[in-house]
């Protein structure tokens, strides 16, 4: 008997609930908890994923727009 495991069909006992660097509780398979650890990502809240990637888009944005005004003068 294989076991799949599809989005659909995770089983409560295989979601963890991991802190977040800001206290917010993270609930995650261990799939993707498996996942994120090869890919060497960090465990994050929806919170913090979006403010870490509109901090990102900010200063990117701000590097591009310094560049641009170099390159123009
Ligand atoms: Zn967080």
């Amino acid at each position: 008997m294989i076991a799949h495991s599809t989005i659909d069909g995770v089983k409560a006992c295989d979601m963890l609930k991991i802190y977040c660097k800001c206290g917010n509780i993270v609930s995650l398979d261990k799939g993707m908890i498996w996942t994120k650890k090869n890919l060497r990502k960090k465990i994050e809240c929806t919170a913090c994923r979006n403010r870490r990637i509109s901090f990102d888009i900010e200063y990117l944005n701000g590097l591009f727009d310094g560049t641009l005004d170099e390159a123009l003068a």
